[in-house]
C-alpha cells in the first residue's frame, strides 16, 4: 500500500474528523525542500478524500520567528537580525513585507503543482487575538511546561522561566527579550538585552517595558506554539522533517505538552527524510536552494510530485543535471498507469494518480529525445508528432509533447551537460572528412530510410563502420562532424531520428 493510504487508514482508525497541518519557517527563499512538507501533506488529503472524508488542511508560516541568519545574497538585511520575521521589510519593495515577498509566490506556484491549503500566518493569528486562551493556558501550566522542557534539556531551565517572549516595544526585536515576570493575568515585564543568534551576535536596547497577552505581541517558545496549534486547530496529522522527529526534536517534546497542558492528543506524525540538491544540504543561507517556480521552468510538476510521493524514510538527491533521470522515472509509473507495464509493488499506479494536477494524459517520449528535438530550428509540432509516431512513440498528448519539449530546452541550455547541446550545422562545405568516413555517411543515409529504431539505428552504425574497415568513433566523428560540427553530440541513434529525415540523408550524401 502506498504510504498516503496508510496514513489515511491509520487516521481513520482513529476518527473521522481530520486537519492536516503543514508549514514553512520563512528565514529565506522557501525552497523545493519546505515545499515536500505541504505537498506530501496533499497527498494524505487526496487520500483521505478518497476515503469519502473531507480533512482540513493548513499551511502556517512561522513568521513571529525571529531573524537568525541573513540568506546569501541578502546581506543588507544584517541589521535585521534578532527581529520577528513578519516585521522586515521586503528586500525588494514589492510587497508589504519579508514574508509576503517570499510566502506569496511561494503559495502561487504551489497551486500549479494542484496544492492548495488553507493559508495562515502564525504572527497574524497571535496578533488577532484567537491564541489568548491557550497563551494563558499555557503560563498558568508554567511549572509542568519547564518539567517537560528539561526532559530534552541538557541544561534545565530555571523555576523562573516565562513561556511567554513579548517583542520589544521600543526597538521591535524580539531575540533580546527575556520576560522576567507575569502578574498572573495579563502583563507580563521583560527586558531587552544582547544576544548572540546563528547569524551574528543582536544588541538589546536596554528597554524595560510591560506587554500584554491580550494583545499578543510576541510568542511562545516554538515547542509550546506547536503543541499549542494543533490543540488550537485540532490538528490529527502533521507531516514533518526527521530532525523533528528525532529523540531530542521538538516533536517528543510538543507532543507531551500538547497532551499534558493542553489537553489534545498530539496529530499522527507523517515523518520524511530531506531532499538534497546537487549532492548538498539545501540551505537558503548558503545559496544552495531551488525554488517551486525554478522547478516550473525545467520540468513538470507531476515529476517533481511523483519523486516526493516515491519514499518518504529515504534520503534522496535532485541532481539538476540528471532531471532526465526524474522524468525516466516518472514515465516508468505512468507506462504502469496506462497498463504498458507491471505494477511490481502495488504501489506505483497509485503514486503516479497521487501525483496528478489534472486528467493524467499519456506522454511516454523520453525527456532527452525532447530535449534533442527542443534544439532543432523551426520546430513544427505536427511534423515532430508524425516523425515521432515512425518512431513507435504512440498515442501521446500532443499538449504535453509542447509542453515538455519547452522545459526540456530550458533544462538543457541551463543545466545540460555538454554533450547534449548543439546547433544544426547550416552549411557543411567547410567539414572535412576522409574518403571512408564519407563513404561511411554516404551508406548511412541508405540505411536511415530503412525505418529502424533508435538502437538499431545505433547499432547499424558499428556495423556500417566495420564493413567498410572504417573505425566505428570514426564513423560517430564524421555524423555529428557533418550535421553539428562537433567530435560528440547526443546519443547517435535518437538524435538521427529526430532530426528531419530528408535534410540528414541529404547532408550525408553531399560528402
Ligand atoms: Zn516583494
Ligand atoms: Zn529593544
Amino acid at each position: 500500500m502506498h504510504w498516503a493510504d496508510k496514513t489515511a487508514d491509520d487516521l481513520l482508525s482513529r476518527g473521522e474528523r481530520h486537519v492536516i497541518e503543514t508549514g514553512t519557517s520563512i528565514s529565506g527563499i522557501p525552497h523545493i525542500g519546505n515545499a515536500g512538507d505541504v505537498i506530501r501533506g496533499d497527498a494524505i488529503r487526496k487520500a483521505l478524500l478518497d476515503r469519502g472524508i473531507e480533512a482540513g488542511f493548513m499551511w502556517i508560516s512561522d513568521d513571529s520567528d525571529p531573524f537568525r541568519k541573513v540568506p546569501k545574497g541578502m546581506e543588507k538585511l544584517k541589521d535585521y537580525l534578532g527581529y520577528p520575521v513578519r516585521d522586515i521589510p521586503d528586500p525588494d519593495g514589492c510587497h508589504e513585507n519579508f514574508v509576503d515577498h517570499f510566502a506569496m509566490p511561494f503559495i502561487s506556484e504551489l497551486s500549479e503543482f494542484g496544492v492548495k491549503p488553507k493559508v495562515l500566518s502564525s504572527t497574524e493569528c497571535y496578533r488577532s487575538g484567537q491564541f489568548y486562551n491557550e497563551i494563558k493556558t499555557a503560563l498558568n501550566n508554567s511549572s509542568k511546561i519547564i518539567e517537560i522542557l528539561n526532559k530534552f534539556r541538557e541544561e534545565p531551565l530555571p523555576d523562573s522561566y516565562i513561556p511567554w517572549t513579548p517583542i520589544c516595544r521600543k526597538c521591535g526585536k524580539i531575540s533580546t527579550v527575556k520576560a522576567v515576570s507575569w502578574d498572573g493575568k495579563d502583563a507580563i515585564k521583560y527586558v531587552c538585552r544582547h544576544t548572540e543568534v546563528s547569524g551574528g551576535s543582536v544588541d538589546g536596547c536596554g528597554f524595560e517595558g510591560e506587554s500584554s497577552i491580550k494583545e499578543a505581541y510576541g510568542k511562545l517558545p516554538w515547542r509550546v506554539e506547536w503543541a499549542m496549534r494543533w490543540a488550537h486547530f485540532n490538528v490529527t496529522c502533521e507531516p514533518m522533517g526527521k530532525d523533528h522527529a528525532s529523540a531530542g526534536g521538538s516533536f517528543p517534546t510538543s507532543k507531551l505538552i500538547c497532551k499534558e497542558v493542553f489537553g489534545w492528543e498530539p496529530p499522527m506524525p507523517v515523518i520524511y527524510e530531506f531532499f538534497t540538491l546537487n549532492g548538498e544540504k539545501i540551505s537558503s543561507s548558503k545559496g544552495n536552494v531551488i525554488t517551486l517556480g525554478d522547478w516550473l521552468k525545467i520540468s513538470e510538476p507531476e515529476v517533481l510530485k511523483a519523486f516526493m510521493y516515491k519514499v518518504l524514510k529515504k534520503q534522496r538527491d535532485i541532481d539538476l543535471e540528471k532531471i532526465p533521470n526524474m522524468n525516466d522515472e516518472y514515465d516508468e509509473f505512468e507506462a504502469i498507469y496506462f497498463g504498458l507495464k507491471e505494477d511490481t509493488d502495488n504501489t506505483q499506479k497509485r503514486l503516479y494518480e497521487l501525483s496528478q494536477v489534472g486528467e493524467p494524459k499519456k506522454l511516454q517520449v523520453p525527456f532527452t529525445m525532447c530535449a534533442i528535438l527542443s534544439q532543432i530550428p523551426n520546430l513544427d509540432i505536427k511534423e515532430i508528432s508524425k516523425r515521432l509516431n515512425n518512431l513507435d512513440y504512440k498515442d501521446f498528448d500532443e499538449e504535453r509533447l509542447e509542453t515538455r519539449i519547452k522545459l526540456a530546452n530550458n533544462w538543457v541550455i541551463k543545466h545540460g551537460p555538454d554533450f547534449l547541446k548543439f546547433t544544426i550545422l547550416k552549411d557543411a562545405s567547410g567539414i572535412k572528412l576522409s574518403d571512408l568516413q564519407k563513404k561511411g555517411l554516404f551508406i548511412m543515409a541508405d540505411e536511415l530510410m530503412k525505418n529502424l529504431n533508435p538502437k538499431e539505428l545505433h547499432q547499424k552504425i558499428y556495423a556500417v563502420a566495420r564493413s567498410i574497415e572504417l573505425d566505428p568513433p570514426e564513423l560517430f566523428d564524421a555524423i555529428y562532424m557533418s550535421l553539428i560540427n562537433e567530435k560528440k553530440g547526443p546519443r547517435a541513434g535518437h538524435f538521427l531520428l529526430a532530426l528531419d529525415l530528408d535534410f540528414v540523408v541529404e547532408r550525408f550524401r553531399s560528402f
